[in-house]
């Protein structure tokens, strides 16, 4: 909470600006939901569920993925233990990715091509400015990104989270190129103690190794998840997007011999926290992203 509030308190990007009223969609087209995440396999293991379920009922999805993942290990199956170097990897990921997209009915997926676990080292103004760009010219409802925690402290992670509020922000100002764009209402990924366990479960101790530090994922209080999405039944869509990441997936070994019951509660209720929403508020917890948006 803390990198928001200085987001939010960052000179040059009033707060102000969320308040008045900038060009306002029709009302009779389609809800739109954009995700804004770092790595190819973020969609799919952190908010897959989310993705599937509102494509599946007429939403228009889009994806906007920060890098192409070229730093990470290579796992891939079909050649085992032979790490095609990063540019190649580079390529072989947004392939998986794209393919991840189209499994969990995303219309549009605009990759940004940022250095992969540099992602927090970009120059800020320009990472900002690329993903007001995004937002004017999809111009979603919804936007949801991770939280300042990264979920395990993942700098990339922690990066697209701060740019992407930024963002939100700086895109409804009626400054710039595109025309303001209001963002109704922001969410970040929050994990509660049960969504942490069952991945802990699944995958082992999930921590990220920083400058020398582990950071181990610490889950959010129930009380602060404003939002539970229930997407249980739309499993084996994010089962089917994750096993696209072929490059990765044999890093996620212990997924493979879960039982069907595990897989719901890995990928059933999505967790979130409302960071700011225009048409909504009060303590009654969330079963929508859409809640107080007409359709
Ligand atoms: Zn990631």
């Amino acid at each position: 909470m803390l990198a928001m509030l200085a987001i939010l308190a960052m000179p040059g990007v009033p707060v102000v600006l969320l308040l008045h009223s900038p060009s306002m969609p029709p009302a009779d087209r389609p809800l739109r939901l954009m995700a804004i995440l770092a790595h190819p396999d973020d969609e799919s293991l952190g908010v897959g569920g989310t993705l599937a379920k509102y494509a599946s009922e007429g939403v228009e999805v889009s994806l906007v993925t920060a890098t192409r993942g070229q730093s990470g290990k290579y796992y891939g199956q079909r050649e085992p233990g032979k790490h095609p170097g990063p540019e190649q990897l580079g390529r072989i990921r947004e392939l998986e990715l794209r393919a991840a997209a189209g499994v969990l009915g995303v219309r549009q997926l605009t990759l940004l091509d940022y250095h992969d676990q540099a992602l927090d080292r970009a120059d800020p103004g320009e990472a900002v400015r690329r993903l007001v760009d995004e937002l004017r010219r999809v111009r979603p409802d919804v936007v949801l990104t991770f939280g300042p925690d990264g979920v395990y402290g993942h700098p990339d992670h922690i990066a697209i989270c701060q740019y992407t509020t930024a963002a939100v922000m700086a895109a409804a100002s009626s400054t710039g190129d595109g025309g303001a764009h209001l963002t109704k209402k922001l969410y970040y990924i929050a994990w509660p103690p049960s969504t942490l366990a069952a991945y802990e479960a699944a995958f082992g101790r999930v921590v990220s190794t920083v400058d020398g530090d582990v950071r181990q994922a610490v889950p959010w209080p129930e009380w602060a998840i404003t939002t539970v999405i229930d997407t249980r039944r739309f499993w084996p869509e994010v089962w089917k997007a994750i096993s696209c990441h072929d490059s990765q997936v044999a890093a996620y070994e212990g997924l493979k011999n879960l039982s069907p019951q595990h897989h719901e509660a890995l990928w059933g209720p999505q967790s979130f926290y409302r960071v700011m929403s225009t048409v909504n508020g009060g303590r009654t917890r969330e079963t929508d992203l859409f809640e107080g948006i007409p359709a």
